[in-house]
């Protein structure tokens, strides 16, 4: 099964994701769990975490069609000890609201060496701050996301992502999200035929899709390889039809939240749409 969705607004309450989800014909859908642009929020009400779990399940949305996004303040790989301190707390806070929700996975940026610590000490620290994260809670995978590897955004490359999941004591609560703009971005060619091909041989071999829990579906203003995170509506940029075709065809991409985060809402409709007529 292909699940394909948006990253969908949860404002007034979590529990109107699952209805802006249905009424853009999503069969999957992302969403922030409190305000992304706040380190703490109020706990979520037991009103609101009901009204969630009656409507995920009245337009049949299970945990494995819903990719929770944490806030974009989180950094787990900062070295200062304030900031990492804060991140860490804010991170296992949005793990509870995860479980509260009954969702299983929550989506994250690795984190940013801000050019005041080595890469390897970086990622040394994210994989620690997620064993710190998987202790304290329970049932919910940690999701990092590759990045387009912009400033000092740790998470482009795959070995990045694999140095990371080797350093994790539970390998069961670890997975990956990979977008596609910023897997090109990055320099990984999703556009020629071998391109694509061969980037899907390396990840398999480097991460392998076992640990592949989401991906994120945009196309892309940027370039191949110039490390800049900006994207775009299906079909309206540098990626084409082409690359979704080859991936809404592709059984390796079954079963996982297949989620937009095009900048033009009012076309998601539209682009799942397009991406379902392609389905194998
Ligand atoms: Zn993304
Ligand atoms: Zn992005």
């Amino acid at each position: 099964m292909k699940y394909i969705g948006a990253h969908v607004s949860a404002s007034g309450g979590v529990e109107n994701a699952p209805l802006n989800a249905h009424n853009i014909g999503a069969t999957a859908f992302a969403l922030f769990t409190k305000n992304q642009r706040q380190w703490f929020s109020p706990a979520l009400t037991e009103k609101s975490i009901a009204l969630f779990k009656a409507r995920c399940e009245e337009y049949g949305y299970t945990a494995a069609q819903i990719l929770p996004h944490d806030s974009y303040l989180i950094n787990l790989g900062s070295l200062d000890a304030e900031s990492l301190e804060k991140s860490r707390k804010s991170f296992i806070e949005e793990m509870h609201r995860c479980e509260q929700l009954g969702l299983d996975r929550l989506n994250f940026h690795p984190g940013s060496h801000l050019k005041k610590t080595s890469e390897e000490d970086c990622l040394k620290t994210i994989a620690e701050s997620i064993n710190i994260a998987l202790s304290e809670t329970k049932g919910v995978t940690a999701v990092l996301e590759n990045t387009a590897g912009q400033g000092t955004n740790m998470g482009h490359r795959f070995e990045h992502l694999r140095t990371i999941i080797d350093l994790v004591d539970d390998k069961s609560r670890v997975g990956v999200c990979i977008d596609t703009q910023h897997a090109f971005a990055a320099g990984y060619d999703l556009l020629s035929e071998e391109g694509f091909a061969s980037v899907w041989q390396q990840f398999d071999e480097i991460i392998g899709f076992s640990y592949l829990r989401g991906m994120h579906i945009n196309d892309s203003k940027k370039e191949l390889a110039s490390r800049v995170d900006r994207h775009e509506t299906l079909r309206n940029g540098l990626l084409g039809p082409t690359p979704f075709e080859r991936i809404m065809s592709d059984s390796r991409f079954d079963n996982i939240p297949l989620i937009l985060e095009t900048p033009d809402e009012s076309l998601w409709a539209e682009e799942i749409e397009w991406l379902k007529g392609m389905r194998n």
